[in-house]
């Protein structure tokens, strides 16, 4: 079989030498006779695992000793509905930014669950010469009490990244679902990380969280024990069964990403990526990406074809070509390819003969 590049948003495709590593000891795990799945979450086999798994992310992300690392359920909108049950418990304040997708879904979930609290939204994207551009409002000239304000770093379906930093006079709450690890951040700015794992961590239904310690002073509403973050730093993230085979596969790509170089590496190959891709766009008049500039993602790169009657047929002869996954979320249509830490900068150029030659093709006919 000739190489396929999957380009799927999420679940992503995994380091190939992970999968590799896993299905070597699938049946055999540490020497045990056993699979990893089929163990006690409370063996010592793996809760060595659990400390290597946090002491490699902690070590990737420099994330600083006053922040808890924590394995839940849910992926990300398990934490849509956390955060508000953990951090408005009476009539606090939260305030929202929106800038694609998931950050209205967050909206709406934090409306549903708010009761007396009040949730306040943002719109953040503007229309500049025909393209979103992020424009990030300056939070210290509004004047409110907010326990957090929460952001998406990485639109995952439209596209669009903030690459800077919040600058906040609240705590910061961001969904890094889509971008977590794929270039360096400074954790000691945020309140709370998360991010759903099927992307840059593993495999889906685990979700990451990093939540600094006097966030967990904030007061919450009563809720599933299993969601609430105190109740999981009490219990290592073991308060119930967590899901261990996703777990498993996070530390092993915590261990590649270490193994390559870490976050600052991957950053650098990420810009490549990505910057390859865009060039492409950018050099055909067939293709093109409606975002500015300095808000292209990184990870998703979303493109439209000057014929959307071509769709079917690029996404056909890309798919024989070895190249998966390209069709856009089906509320925006047009392309999307996600561009993650695991995805190989091969797979990119791959990706751009292929669309030099389709384009070449059509622009002839
Ligand atoms: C994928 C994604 C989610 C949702 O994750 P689920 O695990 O499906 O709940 C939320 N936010 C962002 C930014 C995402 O990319």
């Amino acid at each position: 079989m000739s190489a396929i590049y999957n380009f799927c948003a999420g679940p992503a495709m995994l380091p190939q030498a992970v999968m590799k590593k896993a299905q070597q000891e699938l049946l055999d795990w540490n020497g045990l006779g056993v699979s990893v799945m089929e163990i006690s979450h409370r063996s010592k086999e793996f809760i060595a695992l659990t400390a290597r798994a946090e002491a490699d992310l902690r070590e990737l992300m420099q994330i600083p000793a006053n922040y808890h690392v924590l394995f839940m359920h849910g992926g990300g909108r398990g934490q849509f509905s956390a955060v508000v049950n953990n951090f408005l418990g009476d009539n606090g304040r939260a305030l929202y930014l929106v800038n694609g997708q998931w950050s209205s879904a967050a909206v709406a979930e934090a409306k549903k669950l708010a009761g007396e609290a009040q949730i306040d939204s943002l719109n953040i994207v503007e229309k500049h010469n025909g393209l979103n551009a992020v424009v990030l409002p300056d939070l210290h000239k509004i004047d409110a009490d907010y326990r957090y304000v929460h952001y998406c770093p990485n639109e995952t379906v439209d596209g669009i990244e903030i690459f800077d930093e919040l600058d906040s006079p609240w705590p910061v709450v961001a969904d890094m679902s889509s971008t977590i690890m794929s270039h360096e951040i400074d954790v000691s700015r945020y309140g709370l990380i998360y991010a759903g794992a099927q992307k840059n961590i593993g495999p889906s239904g685990l979700s990451l969280v990093i939540v600094r310690d006097d966030m967990l002073k904030l007061p919450s509403l009563p809720q599933s024990s299993v969601m609430d973050y105190r109740i999981a730093v009490e219990h290592d993230s073991m308060f119930n069964t967590p899901p261990t085979f996703a777990w498993y596969l996070a530390a092993e790509v915590f261990a590649w990403l270490k193994s390559v170089g870490g976050v600052a590496h991957i950053a650098d190959v990420n810009r490549r990526k990505a910057e390859l891709l865009y060039a492409c766009i950018d050099n055909n008049a067939f293709y093109r990406n409606g975002v500015e500039l300095a808000n292209r993602s990184r990870m998703n790169v979303t493109f439209q074809l000057a014929d959307p009657a071509l769709d079917a047929e690029f996404l056909k002869q890309a798919e024989a070509a070895g190249l998966v996954a390209l069709k856009g979320h089906r509320i925006v249509g047009g392309m999307r390819a996600s561009l993650y830490n695991a995805m190989p900068l091969e797979g990119v150029q791959v990706l751009v003969n292929f669309m030099n030659e389709f384009a070449a093709k059509h622009n002839q006919a």
